[in-house]
Parts: C-alpha cells; structure tokens; sequence
C-alpha cells in the first residue's frame, strides 16, 4: 500500500496516533519537528490529476484532502437547459429542474488523505457520497429514502439527474467510464472509484468485498497495492444500467 508505507503514522489507531503527537511535541520543543509533521503529506495522490479543473480546486489540509467543486460538469446533459453549449437532446428522459436553475451545485468534501481501513464499515446516507471526476456529485442508490427505480426515468444518458438540489449521478457515469478501468471519482471515506473494469487486470475483478472494494495497483500507484472501489459489474434494476456506489464506506 502506498500511502501506508509512506506514512505508517497514519495507519495505527487513532488514540496511539494522539499519544504519539503528544509524546513528540512534550519531547521536543524544537519546531522542525512540528514542520516535518506536516511533511509527511504534502503530495496529493496522483489520481487528483484526473479531476476537471475548471470545476475542481484540491489542496491538502494537514491530513486532509480539501475538494471544493461548483458541481457544475464538464459533459453533456438535457440538464444544461437547451441553449447552453453543453445540451443533449434526450427526449426519453423525464426532465427534472435543469442545473442552471439550481443555486447550490457547489460544494466541499474534505476527505482523509490516507483512508482508514480497519476493516469497520459505515453506510451511506442520502445525498453526496462521493466528488466525480467531472466536478459533479455521486449519489448511492437510494432516491429521497426510497429506491432509485422510482426516478430512473429522470436519469440522463450518463446515469444523473437533478434531485432538486445538485446534479448527480447514481449509475455508472458514462460520461467518462463507459465499460473499462477509469477513474470515477473519490468517495467521503476518501478511497477512490474506478469503472467496472480494474487497470491491474484489464478486466472484470472478481475479488471484490461487498462495497466494490479490492486491493491492487491501479493507473495512478506506479505499481503499488492501493485499495480501491470499482463499479460493480451488475446491472442495477430498471435502469439497465450500473449503480456508482452503494457502500458500505471501508474507509472510515
Ligand atoms: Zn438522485
Ligand atoms: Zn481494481
């Protein structure tokens, strides 16, 4: 695991982790200590390179990953409103209100830079699960509390739709991963999601745990294991389709 070799103090428990930092600054009152610190993440994962920019600003914060997106995607949908440049005609889809008529796209998710897998899961709740790589939000696989089937006729070709609120995606974003190993985007336990097939592979993983989630290189780890979700190979309901992500979150 790449990150957890690099940063090994991040991967113990957090109460051993708070008696190390209080060990190391009674210890020392030496402020390079407290510099290197910080040090230690000071490289954002190579897998941020994927995320739109004009959407997208991404900074560290400690520990933390910083995402601050307008919501607003870099691909087309019927959600544009016609006349905007990025307008797709789909007569098929029963259209909720368009993005541009919504005021609150944007949002912020800061995320752990160094996921921690305990092996404890949580659920997902409704709303944002995740940031995708277009600077548009990912949803799990519930609607308003209930199941998505009653709003698949809302989904647009790329599998989202307007809740009201923000524009966001339930199935497999084909925008930007249709059918292989790309990135998707990066959920609120701050692992990454990739397509339904898996760089390491080429093809389909068949050892994922019940989130989606293995343990291989990808494209962005220069040949390190690395935890990571793919899309699950499944089609989902009525849609015809493949859900993004319906959890459990391993990363908390
Ligand atoms: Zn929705
Ligand atoms: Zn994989």
């Amino acid at each position: 695991m790449k990150r957890k070799s690099k940063l090994p103090f991040y991967s113990i428990p957090s109460l051993i982790a708070l008696i190390a930092v209080s060990y190391i600054s009674c210890s020392s009152d030496d402020s390079s200590t407290q510099e290197e610190e910080e040090e230690v993440v000071t490289e954002l994962h190579a897998a941020f390179a994927a995320f739109n920019t004009e959407a997208v600003t991404i900074y560290l914060d400690g520990s933390k990953v910083v995402i601050e997106t307008t919501g607003l995607p870099n691909h087309e949908t019927v959600y544009w409103g016609e006349g905007h440049p990025l307008y797709r005609e789909e007569p098929g889809v029963q259209v909720t209100p368009s993005i541009m008529s919504s005021n609150n796209n944007a949002s912020t998710l800061t995320v752990d830079a160094t996921p921690n897998l305990t092996g404890s899961t949580v659920s997902t709740q409704l709303g944002t699960v995740g940031i995708a790589v277009s600077g548009s939000t990912i949803f799990n696989d519930q609607e308003g509390g209930g199941p998505l089937d009653q709003a698949a006729a809302s989904l647009d070709w790329t599998g989202a739709h307007i809740g009201p609120g923000v524009y966001h995606y339930h199935l497999e974003p084909k925008a930007f991963t249709d059918d292989d190993d790309k990135l998707v985007g990066i959920l609120l336990d701050g692992v990454f999601l990739y397509g339904r097939k898996c760089n390491a592979t080429g093809t389909y993983p068949t050892d994922l745990d019940a989130s989606g989630g293995h343990t291989t290189a990808t494209q962005y780890t220069l040949g390190e294991a690395e935890y990571h979700y793919h899309i699950i190979n499944e089609l989902y309901s009525n849609t015809g389709s493949y859900l993004a992500f319906a959890g459990p979150y391993q990363g908390y």
